[in-house]
């Protein structure tokens, strides 16, 4: 690790501490990130090493942030792994941030927005087409280039062998306010379908300024999810009653989506209200996302 020169910490992720840091050699910006692996005797799990080489492989997408090399030490006999990524200088939680507070407080621009979910799209039919899986998209896994207008999904296929906690290494509580309804009823057999609502979350918060259903506990998340959409029954998704979870809830009928995000044009409300489509397999691809008519207006040659 001599060849890096640790700069200063930029975040804390789920897994550990991120800091910036400069490549000697080359003179580039890094971000490091040390992951926390559950070591067996024999070292590094090999799940663990399968799951970095499919992320190499993803991570040639613009759109997914570019692992440049996986730097393995030893500390008092202990194997670590340290993840090298290119840096970015901004996440999308600070970026909605910025615009949300301070005297220049603002919405963002309908076209800022329409090309970072384009991008987001991009980059997750990206990541299904390659059968993974991200499971926690959220504003601060989405990093910004803001000189560039480029955003790039972070935090990706560190699915398996890197369970998700409850809580971060730090005892933060990992947030549910982007979890799909089937996580919270406690489905077994989850999709693709998992982040595309994680994504439609994200895109009614860049709308907003403040997150959709910002729920502190797993009821409460639900809760807000049913107030706004409706309580769920078998004729909106067949199957929702037989989830491990699953409960007798207050009954709320749909409210109107657009009265939520109420900047955002028709055909967004639209796009919006595919990706919370309560039954999974009802929800819309990232695939067909990019081709709706929303992004029409969108000149498509610059992604
Ligand atoms: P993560 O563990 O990916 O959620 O990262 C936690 C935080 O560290 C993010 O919200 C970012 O602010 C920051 N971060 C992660 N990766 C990078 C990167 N490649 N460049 C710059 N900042 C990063």
């Amino acid at each position: 690790m001599e060849k890096y020169e640790k700069l200063e910490k930029v975040g804390e992720g789920t897994y550990g501490k991120v800091y910036k840091a400069h490549d000697k050699a080359t003179g580039q910006l890094v971000a490091l990130k040390k992951t926390r692996l559950e070591m067996d005797e024999e070292g590094i799990p090999p799940t663990a090493l399968r799951e970095v080489s499919i992320l190499q492989l993803l991570s040639q997408s613009i759109y997914i942030v570019r692992l440049l090399c996986v730097e393995h030490v030893e500390k008092n006999g202990k194997p670590i792994l340290y993840l090298v990524f290119e840096f970015l200088d901004t996440d999308l939680k600070k970026f909605i941030d910025s615009y949300r507070k301070g005297p220049s407080a603002r919405p963002l621009p309908p076209n800022v927005i329409k090309s970072f979910m384009y991008q987001l799209c991009k980059g997750v039919a990206h990541c299904h087409k390659h059968s993974v899986l991200h499971r926690d998209l959220k504003p601060q896994n989405l990093l910004v280039d803001k000189e560039k207008g480029i955003l790039k999904i972070a935090d990706l296929g560190l699915g398996r062998s890197f369970t998700l906690p409850m809580k971060s290494y730090t005892h933060e509580i990992v947030t549910l306010w982007y979890r799909a309804p089937e996580v919270l009823l406690g489905a077994t057999h989850y999709s693709t379908g998992v982040d595309m609502w994680s994504v439609g979350c994200i895109f009614a918060e860049m709308v907003r300024r403040q997150a959709l259903f910002p729920g502190d506990s797993e009821l409460q998340q639900l809760l807000h999810i049913f107030r706004l959409l409706g309580t769920p029954s078998e004729k909106e998704w067949p199957g929702v009653t037989t989830l491990k979870d699953w409960h007798v809830y207050p009954q709320w009928t749909p409210q109107n989506l657009a009265r939520a995000v109420p900047a955002l044009n028709e055909d967004g409300v639209d796009l919006l209200s595919r990706m919370l489509q309560f039954d999974p397999a009802e929800r819309i691809s990232a695939k067909d996302a990019m081709a709706h008519p929303y992004f029409d207006s969108l000149d498509k040659s610059q992604f």
